[in-house]
């Protein structure tokens, strides 16, 4: 039998031991910000689906403008600030007007991230939808937009971008093709915000079920470095490889300028492995991607963002 002092005593030695036992407080968050596994691949294939739903969206069209209205409502529903930039430019229809949707998620230090995709479909193909070319990207940068707007604040100014124009309506060159990227590039370059962008990640035809993503050789080195550790990361490195072949895309504007700048492009689009046959067809269809492909790239960008944030 014990007295009540002795029980008094022992509960006090077990208050104290457990007080002992007590962690040292923990800092308030650690690890990086981003959780790649908060990307969900099914969103963004249904938002690429949406996107196909409203019709061809070739540049300098009633389609495009609709879609441009579009994304940026759906930036908005991620809780992002979104506006389109509309310019003039020269194009082979002359004078043209072209549409940039601009995204934008503030952050608590210097610099700027930007994350990328194009909207535009390619001219004069007869029932092209643009489901991978451009809608599997944009897709996905949608669910970044709504993954990234939940998360913690990042070091940096994020801005998601959806280029207009990117395909040519003719041939390539300083009147056509790239133009939403050549202008914004253009436009950074003059405002100073160029000089502390830490990376632009642009991505381009991700959506293909057969994932193979060929990072071109006119992308940063420290990048592409960073995708391939992002990647293996992720347990998915056998779905990115080096191409031999430097990419025409909306990232060269910014790469030719000395920005950091990497391009996360499937060129094998195709009925058969290393082949692009269904690459500005009719048979680039919502049925060639899968959620999956598009939650591989969306995580390890995400992943990329976390090693971003974590630079000195
Ligand atoms: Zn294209």
């Amino acid at each position: 039998m014990f007295g009540k002092n002795t029980i008094r005593a022992v509960a006090f030695c077990l208050v104290l031991l457990a007080a002992c036992r007590q962690k040292p407080a923990e800092p308030a968050r650690s690890g990086p910000p981003l959780d790649p596994a908060a990307f969900d691949g099914a969103r963004a294939l249904r938002e690429a689906g949406d996107l196909v739903a409203l019709g061809p969206r070739d540049s300098a069209t009633a389609g495009a403008e609709a879609a441009a209205k579009h994304l940026c409502e759906r930036l908005q529903a991620a809780g992002v600030e979104a506006s389109i930039d509309e310019f003039k430019a020269q194009s082979p229809l002359g004078e043209t007007v072209f549409r940039n949707v601009m995204g934008r998620l503030p952050g608590g230090g210097k610099g700027r991230v930007l994350l990328a995709s194009h909207y535009d479909t390619k001219s004069g193909i007869p029932g092209f939808e643009g489901a991978n070319d451009s809608a599997s990207s944009s897709g996905a940068l949608i669910e970044l937009a709504r993954v990234m707007a939940k998360s913690p604040e990042l070091p940096f100014e994020v801005v998601f971008v959806f280029f207009d124009g990117e395909e040519c309506m003719e041939h390539y060159g300083v009147f056509d093709g790239l133009q939403g990227s050549r202008y914004l590039a253009k436009k950074m370059l003059k405002n100073g915000q160029a000089a502390d962008v830490k990376a632009m990640i642009l991505m381009d035809m991700i959506g293909d079920r057969d994932l193979t993503v060929t990072l071109p050789r006119n992308s940063t080195p420290a990048l592409i470095s960073m995708v391939f550790d992002a990647a293996r990361e992720d347990g998915t490195r056998d779905k990115f490889m080096l191409s031999p072949l430097q990419i025409g895309d909306d990232h060269d504007p910014f790469f030719s300028a000395g920005i950091p700048a990497i391009d996360i492009i499937d060129f094998h689009f195709g009925s058969a492995p290393g082949r692009n046959d269904y690459w500005h067809t009719p048979a680039d269809s919502m049925d060639k991607l899968s959620a999956e492909s598009l939650g591989t790239v969306g995580r390890v960008v995400l992943r990329m963002v976390n090693k971003l944030a974590a630079e000195p």
